[in-house]
């Protein structure tokens, strides 16, 4: 069993169809590149969606993890381990915050988000019971579970997996005005991705995070930013939120904090937010493990260098400029920051998935979302040589077309 074929064949008969992947199979990978089991190689252009920020097989975080390997991995919460401290505390300080709730995946840390806002609002803000209202954005992309989905304006996301949780209202990502006008006395919380990335890397107008801070310091609702898949250096900054200079009451963190080894997320906020759950309220068993607050505390000390942002920032810059120059030749529009970039191709001349089909055989790994656009987000430790390369191929695939 080692032919991609043949391994494609068995993993759709036994596996749930709830992927289309790309049909390579990856056996091997360091830095910004992988190698497919027939001995291929392709650069990462797209990062497990952002979770290997710092590359593959980065030497901190691999040693970090294997040295906690042979130690300690599990305690569950009913212990303290000594890995538990350092990691929270590393992990408060770079968000400027005082607590850290750690959970696993993405999906498990929106669902705190969600847990922690609304108690927040009963016992803090004193909203009636049960009537705590969120206001999230038009195109959201939070994750999987019911009560996510639940307010996904993507109708594969949503239709089916009914009835919906309560307590979400919609409006239109990129204005502030359509918050401040969904505002009740019942609103604890505005919950939003400041770049959102599942919609298409989508980064709203200038002013609209700072607008949305202001309208939620007035009216004393939380503003919860979710940068799952935006922060931890991705747009050239350590949290999307700062090229605003927006500091969010609540982070929502997964992705590349798990370092690309383990599940690692966690929900970050000042001890007037955090501070509502109390013992049996909330938690989770593999939640701030020693294995994760390992990797975690690696991933944190590799952030504190500044390294990572500055080279998302530099080769964003190059990264931009070399793709809007593709405008006009099979591209129809550009977005993103930092390292990270969502590319409409022209409609007429192929969709996204036979973009990323061709960039395959071409050696370059980048999915679709959405129909028409490609997301690009290498790992950050991408050299400029590697970078350039992999715009190269895209101008020959939509030269090809
Ligand atoms: N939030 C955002 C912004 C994401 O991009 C994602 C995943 O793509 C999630 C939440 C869900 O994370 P997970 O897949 O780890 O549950």
């Amino acid at each position: 069993m080692t032919t991609t074929t043949d391994i494609i064949e068995l993993s759709e008969r036994h596996s749930a169809h709830n992927y289309h992947p790309l049909p390579v199979v990856v056996r091997e990978a360091r830095g910004a590149w992988v190698t497919d089991v027939e001995g291929r190689r392709y650069l990462d252009c797209l990062a497990g969606y952002s979770s290997l920020n710092f590359g593959h097989g980065n030497q901190a975080i691999l040693g970090a993890a294997q040295e906690q390997l042979q130690r300690l991995t599990l305690t569950s919460r009913a212990f303290f381990h000594d890995r538990f401290a350092d990691f929270c505390a590393g992990l408060a300080a770079l968000c400027g915050k005082d607590m850290v709730l750690p959970m696993n995946t993405g999906a498990e840390a929106v669902e705190t988000a969600i847990k922690v806002a609304r108690k927040w609002g009963y016992e803090v803000k004193g909203v009636t019971p049960d009537h705590a209202e969120i206001i999230v954005m038009d195109g959201n992309f939070h994750g999987r579970t019911t009560t996510i989905v639940s307010f996904s304006t993507d109708p594969d996301a949503r239709d089916g997996f009914g009835p919906a949780t309560p307590g979400f209202t919609v409006v239109e990502y990129g204005s502030a005005e359509a918050i401040r006008a969904a505002i009740t006395p019942d609103t604890v919380a505005v919950l939003l991705e400041p770049i959102q990335g599942e919609a298409g890397v989508l980064v709203p107008p200038p002013g609209y995070l700072r607008q949305v801070r202001e309208i939620c310091t007035e009216h004393n609702v939380l503003l919860v930013a979710d940068e799952i898949q935006s922060g931890l250096g991705r747009t050239g900054d350590t949290f999307a939120c700062q090229h605003e200079g927006v500091v969010p009451d609540m982070y929502v963190l997964g992705k590349a904090l798990g370092g690309g080894v383990v599940p690692v997320s966690a929900v970050v906020a000042d001890a007037d937010v955090l501070g509502v759950i109390k013992p049996g309220q909330h938690g989770s068993t593999f939640g701030g493990n020693p294995l994760a607050c390992a990797v975690g505390s690696a991933v944190i000390g590799l952030l504190n260098t500044g390294e990572y942002q500055a080279r998302a920032r530099e080769l964003g810059a190059l990264l931009h400029e070399r793709l809007r120059a593709l405008m006009g030749h099979g591209v129809i529009a550009v977005r993103g920051r930092g390292l990270w970039a969502g590319v409409d191709i022209d409609p007429s001349i192929a969709t996204g998935r036979q973009v990323c089909e061709a960039l395959m055989r071409h050696g370059v790994l980048a999915k679709d979302t959405h129909g028409s656009t490609i997301r690009l987000a290498p790992p950050l430790v991408v050299s400029e040589e590697d970078l350039n390369w992999a715009v190269d191929r895209l101008t020959e695939v939509l030269e090809e077309l």
